[in-house]
């Protein structure tokens, strides 16, 4: 007794449809395939777990079957089956309707919004790359085998067939297009990508391969030839899914470096297990990141109940949590959905505020039990907790407390946290810095020698996070160590000198530049160059500006530095100056020459000060007495 029929009208225009669909992701066919396996087992499994099914053996396996002279696919099941009635109920209305509904709430030619992972396209997938799909299928009831072979253009056949076992096998038979579809390199990495964690073993069987050897000598010497078991592709107990506490700092590690090929052991993990309702679990870890330049990057995968959808859903976890590599497994989250629609979902943006919840929470309690080695491993965490900072002020707000701030103090280099350094310094709201050690050693040593502690900001992204920081923290004022004498000069009044100011605006060539006599602190600098604060940012973010609109038309003026040459009046050489003749030809060449002393303290010389400099230097040199 054989029915054919034509699934129904839609048909026509489902099948070309699926078939040219998502070219690039065609590869999810198998995942839907292999899917749909490993739910018919776990079916079966819960009726024998029930009664209801009897005589099940706990062998449950899935194998993927590659017949290249046949032209075949195979994904064979021992899963729950189907009698005739569930085949035309599950195969020609159930699926064809998934598969169509689908198509028609997807395929609206708009990309971006498009499905994530385009999961659920389901059974009918197989079609993108076969022209027939035969399911040979026998139920676990006593029902008979049936054979269901149905074209691309919808049309089925289906007939009794004599499978014996339980299960079912879905036959792709693959197009000439395809046919690369038809080899171990292609479906082992497919398989890989989308069923590594699946919970059932799978096999991938190629025909026609040779079983797999392995030579051993034994202790005669001879060489012994024994055939290896095959392997399934899977990992049938992913690490995520087991209990926390029941696994070691080895089996994390292991994880990590299968999952990520990432050979470098990550810093620390942490493992989520979220109750209901939320009811996702996953592994985050924090790789090195040790230096600015490399590519920051993550991966963060994400599972749907073991099956793999994609990477970096960046609706599902803040974008800059997407530094970090790690697993999600969210069964609730309702994949098939669009893009859009993960934005305002209520559930996804409380997943969302859980990781960082989670995040924060790992890094406080680092601080606050494991301080020593907390500290080692921050400049690798430094970068990702800065731009998380950045991107949300509410993760600033709960690691706020942790931040750790590299300080030269008046002994060491430390990490402080703010408020540590706040009370060092002594200040209330006032931070100083440094951004290059060396450039700026002479104010760093200035500021040494008074026991105010800098922080060394040296990275491009620090300039940012300052900035960020003093919008969140009212008052907080960060200022760079050049860019003010405040800590570092006596309470004493500023001398006022009006023929000093002019010579030293002259000897500069800059008589925007601001100059003052103050008594600082450490009499032995005679000068240095202070460029404030706030003239500097928008120089710098003017340079970046330009940077990133190079070619483009210039807008803004450059504004001449708010600078101050600081004369220290405590200083001998400066004493010894002021008391002289500002007009002389000497004392112009001695102003001169500690102008661009301060200079060379402050920044790097153009060509011309260079020059100018050593041609000074030489010309003062030849002036003095040699003995
Ligand atoms: P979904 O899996 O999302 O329900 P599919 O189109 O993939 O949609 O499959 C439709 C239905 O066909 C499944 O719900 C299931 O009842 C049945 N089915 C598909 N593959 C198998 C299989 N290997 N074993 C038993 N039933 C299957």
């Amino acid at each position: 007794m054989s029915e054919k029929g034509g699934i129904s009208v839609q048909t026509q225009h489902i099948f070309p449809v699926i078939k040219k669909w998502l070219y690039s992701e065609k590869d999810i066919f198998l995942r839907e395939v292999v899917s749909n396996a490993s739910d018919a087992i776990t079916k079966v499994k819960h009726l024998a777990a029930i009664g209801e099914a009897k005589n099940i053996d706990g062998d449950f396996v899935i194998k993927v079957i590659v017949d290249k002279d046949a032209g075949t696919l195979t994904v064979t099941d021992n899963g729950i089956g189907m009698t005739e009635d569930e085949v035309k109920k599950y195969l020609n209305q159930i699926a064809l309707s998934g598969a169509l509904d689908f198509v028609e709430k997807y395929d609206t030619g708009r990309s971006e919004d498009g499905i994530i992972g385009h999961f659920g396209l389901g059974f009918y997938s197989s079609f993108m790359v076969s022209d027939t799909v035969t399911v040979k299928t026998k139920s676990f009831t006593d029902a008979p085998a049936v054979e269901w072979v149905c074209t691309s253009d919808g049309e089925y056949e289906m007939n009794p067939c004599d499978k014996s076992d339980r299960g079912t096998e879905v036959i792709m038979s693959v197009t000439e297009e395809e046919k690369e579809y038809l080899s171990r390199e292609k479906i082992a990495p497919i398989l890989d990508k989308y069923c590594a964690f699946m919970p059932y073993p799978i096999y991938l069987e190629v025909v026609g391969e040779a079983p797999q050897e392995k030579r051993e000598k034994n202790e005669a010497g001879e060489e012994i030839v024994t055939v290896v078991e095959p392997k399934p592709i899977n990992d049938t107990e992913p690490l995520w899914q087991k209990n926390p506490s029941q696994c070691t700092a080895e089996e994390y590690n292991d994880f990590y470096r299968k999952v990520f090929m990432d050979y470098k052991e990550p810093l620390f993990h942490i493992h989520i297990n979220a109750d209901y309702p939320l009811n996702f679990k996953g592994i985050l870890y924090f790789p090195r990141i040790s230096h600015e330049y490399q590519n920051l990057e993550g991966q963060v995968k994400l599972f749907y109940n073991r099956v793999f959808v994609a990477d970096n859903i960046k609706e599902v976890i803040p974008d800059y949590l997407l530094m970090l590599k790690g697993v999600l497994d969210c069964p609730e989250l309702p994949l098939n959905v669009s893009r859009s629609y993960l934005q305002n979902s209520q559930y996804v943006s409380k997943i969302s505020a859980h990781i960082v919840k989670k995040v924060c929470d790992k890094l406080n309690g680092l601080f606050n039990t494991d301080r020593e080695n907390y500290e080692k491993f921050w400049d690798d965490i430094k970068t990702f907790v800065e731009y998380a900072c950045m991107r949300d002020k509410k993760f600033y707000d709960k690691v706020k407390d942790v931040i750790l701030y590299k300080t030269i103090t008046s002994e060491k280099t430390e990490y402080l946290t703010i408020k540590e350094y706040l009370e060092k310094a002594g200040t209330d709201k006032k931070v100083y810095y440094a951004s290059d050690v060396t450039q700026q050693a002479l104010y760093i040593n200035m500021f040494k020698a008074q026991n105010v502690p800098v922080i060394i900001f040296n990275h491009l992204m620090d300039n940012q996070f300052i900035t960020a920081i003093e919008q969140y923290e009212s008052g907080m004022k960060f200022s760079r160590i050049d860019a003010e004498t405040d800590a570092i000069k006596n309470d004493t009044e500023d001398a006022k000198c009006e023929d000093f100011e002019k010579l030293f605006k002259t000897v500069s060539e800059n008589e925007r530049m601001n100059v003052s006599f103050s008594e600082l602190k450490d009499s032995s600098v005679p000068a240095i160059l202070t460029v404030s604060e706030e003239s500097r940012r928008f120089e710098e973010m003017l340079k970046l500006y330009r940077m990133a609109h190079e070619g483009e038309e210039d807008t803004f003026a450059s504004r001449p530095l708010d600078s101050t040459l600081v004369l220290n009046t405590s200083n001998s050489l400066i004493k010894k100056l002021l008391g002289k003749n500002a007009e002389s030809e000497s004392t112009k060449e001695i102003a001169k020459q500690i102008y661009t002393l301060s200079l060379i303290g402050q920044r790097q010389l153009t060509a011309k000060e260079l020059s100018d400099f050593l041609s000074n230097s030489f010309s003062l040199l030849e002036k003095l007495d040699i003995e």
